[in-house]
């Protein structure tokens, strides 16, 4: 059972509800498209780190941790959603940021220390090199209490959460589209998902040929050998967190026709591409299509 302080929290998000959304291209190449919404679960908490945070958070408060200890940029998602949802839980959290501290931090960072979390920054070298630290008891100098998540909370617990996803879906869908990043929540899906389901996975990254291999190696920890999986390479805008005026003509339009937000660094790359995609007849009329909103929109400041 999930630890009771979790339960707690949970308790206060909004459920991920499905939109389904129409445009004169949809219904030309007859192809239904639904966004299944974890952008709406939390004001604060963004949908897929909250998925992938759910049960490493439950493995850490059963082993009685006081704190939780992670990575990551100064527009960090995953340490976003980790500072506030320690601070909900009365847990301490360290984050270790990649680079030099800036004399102007970004919102995210004051966000961190605003919620607590003991900021410690480390040159990139040395980040690279903790990268590689994927257990929970692997950091160096580890002491009791202390739990260590990777880089994007890329763990296998994390795709129990993502699971819960594919659970919460009421019908089949012939294929289900998710932005990637760490590509952890890309593995959760394809390890819970049917094998009549195809996913298809959007890089935020630019050369992101390495993700299939880190993939395949959460899904092995996993179990799963599903085969019906791909990652789209080229929909990246020049890179991670890169972004041109098409992009944000794109986000506008979206906003306008479906009455949903988008952000730059990932969800907008995944149906820029998806449209892309349906355009170029990459699918057969009449298949249903599920897109996740993972959420994000904080970095949009
Ligand atoms: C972090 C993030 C992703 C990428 O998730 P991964 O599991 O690292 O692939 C996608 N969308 C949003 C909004 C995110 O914040």
């Amino acid at each position: 059972m999930l630890h009771a302080k979790l339960t707690d929290l949970e308790g206060s998000f909004q459920s991920s509800t499905l939109t389904q959304i129409f445009s004169p291209l949809l219904e030309q190449k007859k192809i239904e498209c639904w966004v299944k919404r974890d952008d709406l679960m939390h004001p604060i908490i963004s949908g897929n780190k909250w998925r992938k945070l759910k049960y490493c958070l439950d493995h850490a408060l059963k082993l009685n941790s006081h704190t939780i200890i992670s990575m990551g940029g100064a527009y960090s998602n995953h340490l976003h959603a980790l500072a506030y949802t320690c601070k909900q839980l009365g847990l301490n959290s360290r984050g270790i940021i990649r680079g030099e501290e800036a004399k102007q931090k970004s919102p995210t960072l004051l966000d961190l220390q605003k919620w607590g979390m003991d900021l410690r920054y480390v040159p990139r070298e040395a980040y690279r090199v903790l990268r590689q630290l994927k257990e929970y008891d692997a950091l160096p100098g580890n002491k009791t209490g202390e739990y260590w998540l990777p880089e994007g909370g890329a763990t296998a617990l994390a795709l129990k959460g993502v699971a819960d996803i594919v659970t919460e879906l009421e019908t089949e869908f012939d294929v289900i589209c998710v932005p990637c990043g760490s590509g952890t929540t890309l593995a959760g899906i394809i390890a819970s998902c049917s094998e009549n389901t195809k996913v298809m996975g959007f890089s935020a990254l630019k050369g992101a040929g390495f993700l299939s291999k880190d993939i395949e190696q959460l899904l092995k920890k996993n179990h799963s050998n599903k085969i019906h999986w791909l990652i789209q390479l080229d929909y990246h805008f020049g890179g991670f967190a890169k972004c041109n005026n098409e992009l944000l003509l794109f986000i506008n339009d979206f906003k306008t026709c479906h009455n949903i937000v988008l952000e730059p660094v990932y969800t907008a790359k995944m149906f820029y591409g998806l449209f892309d995609l349906i355009q170029q007849d990459h699918f057969k009329a009449g298949q249903k299509i599920l897109t996740i909103h993972t959420g994000g929109l904080q970095g949009n400041r």
